[in-house]
């Protein structure tokens, strides 16, 4: 298996990928750095969740780099990244943070539906790296606030949730503004013909990588789901932790909070647990992901950002306590079970605040979730029918801006 110690990369990179806990590129990375780092056109077929951000995000922090060596100091804007979402963004800009921690290069994260004005700040200090949704993209070009006629590489993330969003045209405009000498990267899960032929006019002569789109990860492990009272959720999970088949299990919440709840929680019942989070140290942090590496303690309590890039071979179960808002979260969760041919499960706990979740989740990975036969703590389907009828739901402003009105009947 190939390391980032042979792709060429510098120092400071590679020092930066360590600290991240990554042991070898992804399949895309392997493939895309390479040529990324000879300034070639690239079309990627990937889903997140195969690793693409940094299949990007890396090559781009060693290019500007060389370009800053090169003499090229200025604070004018040098790579573009477009991205469909505001949470996407928000990642890209977590990534380049990341991975450039040891560089001197500066990034910010623009997108609408708040205000302006700490955008324009960051971009008035001077940035190399933009990362930006399109319509507040081209709002702060109609403003002058963004120049992009020093652009030497442009990234188009997610091309074809882009034309499902209804942005195509809006990406359209703002390619308009790029210099025709640039370096251009396409990422798309699927090729629709829109996307192609907006390839075929905005990339030279591109090299093509693929790889296997990330809900087809769902598939190899096995899942379920249990409805529940969030009340009743720590005694089902005391519950499903006295199967024996568990060996260890990765234990999700969305927030720190609730991720040392329930460490404290299953150590009372006598069932060995650590969390790791934010807000833990990074010597705590690792302490806690050897204690479960080496079989000290059964269960791991983990958050999202906390839990990314940690390699655990051989994990038999991971357990969703919570749903994530996001739903290719849901994918990356259980993707970190079934490694390596090994056998994997996952199961997830919904409530009744989560139901819109979990039809997220479904749709993306294209089937319905069977549920778990020995549930002693059943939701009352009642009240969830009720729920749908509500037009301001208890907990709805976490639900990501979605509206319940579609809401699952059958739940
Ligand atoms: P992405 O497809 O870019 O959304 O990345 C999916 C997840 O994989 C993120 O949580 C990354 O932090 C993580 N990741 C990316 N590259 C690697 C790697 N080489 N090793 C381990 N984790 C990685």
């Amino acid at each position: 298996m190939i390391s980032f110690n042979d792709l060429g990369l510098i120092a400071p990179i590679l020092d930066a990928l360590q600290d991240e806990g990554y042991a070898h590129p992804t399949p895309i990375q392997e493939a895309s750095i390479p040529i990324l780092l000879t300034s070639k056109d690239l079309i990627g077929c990937a889903q997140t969740g195969t690793g693409k951000t940094a299949a990007f995000a890396i090559p781009i922090l060693q290019l500007l780099t060389r370009f800053q060596t090169k003499g090229q100091t200025g604070r004018d804007i040098k790579c573009l990244i477009l991205s469909p979402t505001r949470e996407l963004a928000i990642q890209i800009g977590e990534s380049f943070s990341a991975y450039g921690k040891n560089l001197r290069l500066r990034h910010t994260v623009i997108f609408g539906g708040v205000s302006q004005h700490a955008q324009v700040q960051a971009l008035q200090r001077g940035v190399d790296i933009l990362v930006a949704t399109p319509g507040r993209l081209l709002d702060l070009i109609a403003q002058r606030i963004v120049h992009l006629s020093q652009i030497q590489i442009f990234v188009l993330d997610e091309a074809d949730r882009m034309l499902d969003m209804g942005f195509i045209n809006d990406v359209k405009k703002v390619i308009t503004r790029l210099p025709e000498q640039r370096q251009t990267l396409l990422f798309s899960a699927t090729m629709p013909m829109e996307i192609q032929s907006l390839a075929n006019t905005i990339l030279q002569q591109p090299e093509k990588v693929e790889v296997t789109p990330v809900s087809s990860t769902a598939d190899t492990i096995e899942q379920c789901i249990y409805f529940v009272e969030k009340p009743n959720k720590k005694a089902l999970l005391h519950h499903v932790l006295k199967n024996p088949e568990i060996k260890n299990a990765l234990i999700f919440t969305r927030t720190k909070h609730g991720a040392d709840k329930v460490v404290k929680d299953l150590n009372k019942a006598g069932i060995t647990a650590e969390a790791i989070h934010g807000n833990k140290s990074q010597n705590a942090r690792q302490r806690a992901l050897n204690n479960f590496k080496d079989g000290t303690i059964r269960t791991l309590v983990a958050t999202d950002i906390a839990a990314r890039g940690i390699d655990i071979d051989e994990l038999s179960h991971v357990i969703n306590f919570e749903l994530p808002n996001i739903p290719e979260s849901y994918v990356h969760r259980i993707g970190r079970t079934g490694r390596a041919g090994m056998d994997g499960k996952a199961i997830a706990f919904c409530d009744q605040e989560e139901l819109p979740y979990l039809k997220d989740i479904q749709k993306l990975i294209g089937k319905q979730i069977p549920e778990g036969t020995d549930n002693p703590y059943p939701m009352d389907r009642t009240q969830s029918i009720a729920h749908t009828h509500q037009p301001q739901q208890k907990g709805g402003s976490r639900n990501n801006g979605r509206k319940n009105k579609n809401f699952n009947r059958k739940f």
